[in-house]
């Protein structure tokens, strides 16, 4: 697949494209060291644009994994008694070296991710705002002091960070999903050992070289690439780690918590999504194309809270899909690191060929393609922008969840008919609805059964909001005053002889 011999030849190559070239790393960090895997064993790392291979990283193990927490359990108690203040004035510091450096972090995660430079660069500075976010919602950690019933006691509650944190990321959005776990975790206390996706650990890697810079004591923060299942299986078995939390999906999620259950861990698990997109006959159609097209596209259809199935009433479907296909035909295909592309690769094969069998067979259960349709003229791990119309409930695509540039639309009649169909999927992350009826509004948004809805909006995430679904979607949120609750434990004192 490699069109260079020697993976350190191909890693020097993009290396030199950098201007802070010591982001480029290719080695972990434990302990505040970067160290190489036990075996010596290494992973090599593409690019799904041209599947050239950019570098390797070490492929560690349980030992390494170990090591890590170990480190980061010696760090906890100095790390933990610091003022929240000390924690935030680091954390900023982070924050700013990050955007200072955000060139060349977005063209690492371009280079790994495939994703358009412009959408990169989005991504990191996102991931930048959970962190000033952080910095400032640590300092509100607050108790209670609740009134008891007996006249010579008194109930004081406080919160404490719960200790070693295991963080375990995707591919799909690999800045900020370390970011939207690490901060809150940092400022209230925790210390942490990430383990990043294999396919984008560039990206993770040059936050730790910023983490290092910006001062963050040795062990706080640790990042182990390497062999999943035995890192995951170390960071869920291993006592010291007290709580995980988990970005991908559903399916290893599920692994995670029986792993888990081992030693009665807190977890957060942020999983797989499949997202309704509801157009009612009174929406703003304009704003509802804009709408799905940004829920839809971004990150080439790779995002959990991508809208999966889009339903347009009936009254409005067939103007719906003339100007949603003028939008969908607009979209500029190619590699990331061009000017003006705005649709990347997907991840890898596997991911592609996904995509072409829910094509396939939605098209068998009836669909019309509409747009796309199959592999884009680029080739390789380039996919079509595709809407198909008049999609049925037995194809795959309508319960499955789809990572791909793929719009399937659905056609409805009623409030009650939308409603049920958008509910049906174990899946309950995202949601949104375009509708000026403001009955309508309220009555939609409490029946749909997911953690997010967004009402006459395709873009709803940032750090102020509470994410994370219901169902198989997940547990526990990230982002927000309630994203803290995750990594602290409550602790009740009863004060008696008063
Ligand atoms: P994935 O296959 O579940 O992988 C996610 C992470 O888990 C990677 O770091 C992966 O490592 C690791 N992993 C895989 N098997 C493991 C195991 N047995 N034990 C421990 N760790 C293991 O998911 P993905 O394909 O990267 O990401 C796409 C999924 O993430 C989609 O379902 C998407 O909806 C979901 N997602 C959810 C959210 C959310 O906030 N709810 C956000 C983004 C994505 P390797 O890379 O080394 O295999």
């Amino acid at each position: 697949r490699s069109t260079l011999s020697s993976s350190s030849a191909a890693s020097d190559v993009y290396k030199r494209q950098l201007k802070n070239k010591a982001l480029f790393k290719e080695s972990c960090f434990v302990g505040g060291k970067w160290i190489d895997s036990d075996s010596g064993e290494k992973i090599k790392v593409d690019n799904p644009a041209n599947n050239e291979i950019i570098g390797e990283v070490p492929k560690c193990s349980t030992s390494e994994t170990t090591k890590a927490i170990e480190e980061a359990q010696d760090a906890f108690p100095n790390w933990r008694d610091k003022t929240a203040k000390e924690r935030s004035i680091i954390l900023q510091k982070w924050a700013r070296l990050i955007e200072q450096n955000v060139d060349d972090l977005a063209r690492i995660m371009t280079l790994e991710q495939g994703k358009p430079l412009a959408e990169a660069k989005g991504e990191i500075l996102m991931g930048v705002t959970y962190i000033d976010f952080y910095a400032e919602e640590g300092k509100r950690v607050y108790g209670d002091i609740i009134p008891d019933p007996m006249p010579d006691r008194r109930i004081v509650v406080i919160k404490q960070p719960v200790g070693v944190v295991g963080a375990i990321t995707p591919w799909n959005f690999p800045s900020t999903m370390i970011t939207r776990k690490c901060a809150p975790a940092l400022a209230v206390g925790c210390t942490v050992v990430i383990k990043p996706a294999s396919q984008t650990p560039y990206s993770a890697l040059a936050l730790g070289v910023l983490a290092k810079e910006a001062g963050f004591p040795d062990g706080v923060i640790n990042i182990i690439t390497g062999s999943a299942a035995s890192i995951g299986k170390e960071l869920t078995e291993n006592p010291i780690v007290k709580k995980i939390s988990f970005t991908g999906s559903t399916e290893v999620g599920k692994v995670l918590l029986q792993q888990s259950a081992t030693t009665v861990k807190k977890v957060s698990m942020e999983l797989g999504g499949h997202a309704p997109f509801v157009v009612f006959d009174d929406a703003d159609l304009d704003e509802a194309v804009t709408g799905a097209m940004q829920s839809k596209f971004r990150n080439s259809g790779q995002t959990c809270i991508c809208a999966n199935r889009i339903f347009v009433h009936e009254k409005v479907y067939d103007e719906f899909l003339n100007k949603f296909i003028a939008e969908v035909n607009k979209i500029k295909v190619g590699n990331g690191l061009e000017e003006g592309i705005v649709s990347g690769p997907l991840i890898d094969q596997p991911s592609l060929m996904k995509v072409m069998d829910q094509v396939k067979d939605a098209v068998n259960q009836g669909a019309k393609i509409a747009v796309g349709g199959d592999v884009h003229s680029l080739g390789g791990n380039f996919f079509q922008p595709t809407v198909l119309s008049d999609v049925t409930n037995k194809a795959k695509i309508t319960y499955e969840e789809t990572f791909g540039p793929v719009a399937p639309l659905y056609k409805f009649s009623s409030d009650e008919e939308v409603i049920k169909m958008a509910n049906d999927t174990p899946y309950g992350l995202a949601s949104y609805f375009y509708s000026r009826d403001i009955g309508r509004i309220w009555r939609v948004a409490e029946a749909l059964e997911y953690g997010m809805v967004g009402v006459n909006t395709g873009l709803t995430t940032k750090a102020e909001i509470p994410f994370g679904g219901v169902k198989e979607s997940g547990l526990g949120r990230e982002g927000s005053k309630y994203g803290l609750d995750d990594y602290l434990n409550i602790k009740y004192i009863s004060m008696a002889g008063i």
